[in-house]
């Protein structure tokens, strides 16, 4: 009896793997990255219905396209956080510069700056059809400027709950957190404190503290401590965009800002840092 089982078994497997799968697309020979951290090694990708579908050594497999990557990289498409697309996607969605940089999402609503209505943003987007994938964070500066214009003062207590009703509603229509930009106006008129309760309605839905931090010059070690006091408060993730330090006086004070982070890490909270390139001139 057991003898017939096992040899049923091994009838059904080898009927499996004799037949040569067929897949729409075939992407052969490439170096796998597959973004989980593991080293890069060599394999066949197979697409179907939009989706992989194998990963491996797919040598008797078959498909109605066939990409030979010999040579070339195959990994999942990159992840931008930092980007200000707002108003672009409409005129290009087809992103082809991102797309050629294999970028295949971006998240937008940087620096304090996003579009208010989340809901109408993303219908707008799903009717231009863009290429990529776009996530949106919102803005500070957005909902501020919404509640109290450009008032140079701490809100009230009734201006802070209609700022936090309108984070919470934004993240409830998509959003993936807070961003500031505290270096702009009217971001730089507020204190940390309304900050915090800011972060913590957009903590309640999950989302992350963004922030172009409120001095990146001469003041860089507080607007970074800031940023990270922060995300302990309203225990939520900080990203601190375009990590840098400005002016030549300060060229090399990353030594502090980067162990502010280091240190951050170490007690636990999530505090992670995007740049991009710059040219100096
Ligand atoms: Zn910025």
């Amino acid at each position: 009896m057991l003898l017939r089982f096992t040899c049923l078994l091994t009838f059904v497997f080898m009927a499996k793997t004799s037949l040569a799968q067929s897949y729409d697309i075939l992407i052969k020979n490439g170096r796998i990255i597959d973004g989980t951290g593991n080293s890069w090694y060599y394999g066949d990708v197979a697409v179907q219905a939009g989706k992989i579908a194998a990963i491996g050594k797919l040598d008797r497999a078959k498909a109605k396209r066939i990409i030979d990557a010999t040579g070339l990289v195959v990994a999942p498409g990159f992840i931008d956080v930092h980007t200000h697309i707002e108003g672009n996607e409409m005129v290009t969605p087809t992103a082809d510069n991102f797309i050629h940089d294999g970028v295949t999402t971006v998240v937008t609503g940087n620096c304090g700056g996003s579009s208010l209505n989340m809901t109408k943003y993303f219908a707008r987007l799903d009717s231009v059809k863009t290429s990529i994938n776009v996530a949106s964070l919102i803005g500070h500066n957005t909902i501020r400027r919404a509640v109290m214009g450009d008032a140079q003062r701490d809100p009230t207590a009734e201006e802070l709950a209609q700022m936090e009703e309108l984070v919470e509603k934004a993240m409830q229509d998509g959003a993936v957190g807070l961003s500031t930009g505290l270096i702009y106006v009217p971001g730089t008129y507020s204190k940390t404190p309304e900050v915090v309760a800011l972060a913590k309605a957009a903590a309640k839905h999950g989302g992350v503290y963004a922030s172009h931090i409120r001095d990146e010059g001469d003041n860089v070690t507080e607007a970074v401590s800031e940023a990270i006091a922060i995300g302990r408060a309203a225990n939520m993730p900080v990203e601190i965009s375009h990590f840098k330090v400005t002016y030549k006086p300060n060229w090399g004070r990353s030594v502090e800002t980067l162990a502010l982070v280091d240190n951050a890490r170490k007690e636990g909270l999530d505090v992670t840092v995007d740049q991009y390139p710059s040219l100096r001139r």
